[in-house]
């Protein structure tokens, strides 16, 4: 696991000033403020450290060599000589935020991702030594980014063939032996997937994916796969009967399944089955990880103007835009995604409901302008997972505790405790009352290291260049 060794804590901590100036690929900058205290300290927040317990007003929250030493009441706690003190006044505590699911497919994504109070991601999709030699930069304290933990490639007979390699079983044993941090899958037989399983477990880590090519959800479910990423792929076992399709429709092409097909589940699907699926899900304790922002930017607000006027875009550098994989939308279209996204919802909230797992990931990347944004879209995810029925509360510990339990890291990560790491977001308005305040950010502390988002971003801008006006 990436973590920090305790007795290596100084020599991060020195590296950390100079990761501040260093950058992966050897540019120099000095916008950041320099650690100067190991000993940082937040006063007068109203702490919400993810638990589920009730917000406490007035707190003291002491953050020594880049874990919290103490949390109490204002005024109860001694304040260290030499700490470097944040008033926190009238705002809000939350956990670092951790995004289940996201490709780590370029060094831009560090700041994007930190700036928005994503202290923590999981990528689920990336070439192996590439994001494990990444990972193990960020643990080391040598780039300023998110905590990152990593699956290496999908498992696929294509993957399987690029790697050299003969079956999804040996493929499984490479990359747990690599260290990875789990295993995602996207093709693959029954028996293939019971191989996958057996060896993953065997190495202590969970299998998860898709499941909407053979065998479908369902089955994957009763073969033992331990967590369903996207809810279209749970909706599409339960299509009973395909909607009329063009005379000229082609399943491999994109544009005709995402228009005549995805789109159309919001009638295509049996409720029945989908209880069932669900049923089973909730009874084998397989996770549930909806994805619901990238759907919706990609589809819901495909070709509108107010996804082309969002400001975001400015800082997603213009050559990594993601050419059209789809045909343009109309009205009639968004109108049929809107009724497939409602479903989408529908469905996570049941699953909830039914006393399932839910994970927060947004299938955040490099590219644009349709895709999920990194960083971005984990509020918009918050707001999805709202909006589907959660309480702010229970949307908050699903994009915190959940996601850090899901990744073993529930002693580390995912709620403000003492000895946890000190990882977390210093919001100016309260989340409980309204999920949007999340993007209200004053700071962001990562590993005790305060960060100042508008700077990260400023910075951001000065590294990449401004996107350029269509
Ligand atoms: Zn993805």
């Amino acid at each position: 696991m990436p973590t920090l060794k305790k007795d290596s804590f100084w020599l991060v901590c020195l590296t950390l000033a100079f990761s501040l100036i260093l950058e992966a690929h050897g540019q120099v900058t000095r916008t950041l403020p320099a650690v100067t205290s190991s000993v940082v300290v937040v006063v007068g927040a109203t702490l919400i450290d993810g638990t589920g317990a009730p917000p406490v007003p007035e707190t003291t929250l002491v953050i020594k060599d880049g874990r919290i030493l103490q949390i109490g009441r204002r005024g109860e706690v001694p304040i260290p000589a030499g700490a470097q003190i944040i008033e926190a006044e009238g705002k809000y505590l939350i956990p670092g935020l951790i995004d289940a699911h996201v490709h780590y497919n370029a060094p831009f994504l560090h700041r994007l991702y930190l700036a928005h109070g994503v202290t923590t991601v999981r990528d689920v999709g990336t070439s192996l030594e590439r994001i494990l030699t990444l990972r193990e930069e960020i643990a080391r304290g040598n780039i300023l980014a998110p905590r990152l933990f990593a699956t290496g490639p999908a498992i696929n007979p294509r993957s399987v063939k690029a790697m050299g390699l003969s079956s999804a079983r040996e493929m499984t044993l490479k990359l747990a032996e690599a260290g990875v941090d789990g295993i995602k899958v996207t093709g693959y037989n029954e028996e293939e997937l019971k191989d996958i399983l057996e060896v993953a477990h065997a190495h202590g880590l969970l299998v998860f994916g898709h499941t909407r090519l053979d065998p479908g959800a369902l089955r994957a479910v009763q073969i033992g796969l331990d967590g369903i990423e996207h809810v279209t792929d749970v909706l599409e076992d339960c299509v009973e009967q395909n909607p009329p399709f063009p005379p000229d429709f082609d399943w491999s092409n994109r544009d005709h399944f995402f228009r005549y097909y995805y789109s159309q589940l919001h009638r295509s699907v049996n409720r029945t089955k989908l209880d069932q699926i669900i049923q089973l899900m909730v009874q084998n304790d397989v996770y549930l990880d909806p994805t619901l922002v990238n759907y919706n930017r990609g589809f819901v607000q495909r070709d509108t103007p107010e996804l082309a006027a969002d400001p975001a875009f400015r800082y997603m550098p213009k050559e990594y835009d993601r050419s059209n994989r789809y045909g343009h939308y109309g009205p009639e279209d968004r109108q049929q995604w809107e009724k497939t996204f409602a479903l989408m919802q529908e469905a996570t909230y049941k699953f909830f409901k039914a006393g399932g797992f839910l994970l927060m990931g947004t299938d955040s990347q490099a590219a644009a302008p349709d895709g999920a944004l990194p960083g971005w879209s984990m509020h918009q995810e918050l707001e999805f997972f709202v909006g589907a029925g959660l309480t702010p509360m229970e949307a908050l510990q699903t994009a915190t505790f959940n996601n850090a339990k899901v990744m073993n890291q529930e002693k580390d990560l995912g709620t403000l405790e003492t000895g946890k790491y000190a990882d977390l977001v210093i919001l100016n308005g309260n989340p409980l009352e309204d999920i949007r305040q999340t993007k209200s950010i004053h700071l962001v502390i990562k590993d005790g290291l305060v960060l100042d988002p508008q700077k990260l971003l400023e910075e951001h801008l000065r590294h990449y260049g401004e996107r350029g006006r269509p």
